[in-house]
């Protein structure tokens, strides 16, 4: 099915290419317009500027073909502070705008309570009711978020759809040499989870599960059929 509408939904800058990069791509091969929406800036609560933070979520989502960045402006390490309904409604808002056909957004037991706190916001701005429910829910991993959480059944990440990105990696590991010039750069020596080199032995090991060379792997949260 082509023309789809994706919103990707993170909690700050480079978590949309972490979790969903070479998905986004794939999306735009096919057709589909995707818009990212980032929560924060990033940097507020390590006192930076946010500006370098920003353009490099530009450039990277340039990178992958992504014209369509919102930012929203919250507060950096505070999601879990703030009244859920503040991080609702721009949620809320970008979907009624959008009416996406697709929504990706963090998993509910990452270390980062920022992303914890979007996926609770997400799970409401998504209720399948109006006109254009979303058709399909997805919750992406990031590297250093997810596999850091604790170690409780209930947190954990259970990836049930993946998406063969063999050939959109490159594009994906590009898009986060793109953070290289922020704040604190985003990305990190090696064996760091946020290395280039640990981003493609992330997404080997995630598409050898599938029988893939390179995947991006999504728990299911709704399926409308
Ligand atoms: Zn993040």
């Amino acid at each position: 099915m082509t023309g789809r509408r994706v919103l990707v939904v993170g909690a700050h800058p480079d978590d949309e290419v972490l979790g969903v990069g070479g998905t986004i791509v794939r999306h735009l091969d096919r057709g589909d317009s995707v818009c990212v929406l980032l929560m924060t800036d990033g940097v507020t609560a390590r006192h930076g500027e946010t500006e370098p933070q920003k353009s490099a979520a530009r450039r990277a989502c340039a990178l992958l073909g992504v014209e369509d960045v919102r930012f929203v402006d919250l507060p950096d390490q505070r999601l879990d502070g703030m009244p859920l309904l503040e991080v609702i409604r721009p949620i809320a808002a970008a979907i009624r705008d959008l009416e996406p056909h697709v929504v990706y957004t963090h998993h509910r037991g990452d270390a980062n309570q920022d992303h914890r706190a979007v996926f609770a916001a997400t799970l409401v701005a998504v209720r399948p009711c109006g006109e254009h429910p979303v058709e399909r829910v997805l919750s992406y991993e990031v590297a250093s978020s997810t596999e850091w959480g604790p170690p409780c059944p209930d947190w954990a990440f259970l990836p049930s759809v993946f998406v063969n990105i063999a050939k959109t990696l490159d594009a994906k590991v590009a898009a986060f040499e793109a953070y290289r010039q922020t704040f604190e750069s985003e990305v990190r020596c090696f064996p760091h989870p946020r290395s280039t080199e640990a981003v493609r032995i992330r997404a080997q090991a995630t598409g050898v599960v599938a029988g893939m060379a390179a995947a991006e792997a999504f728990m299911l949260i709704r399926a409308l059929v």
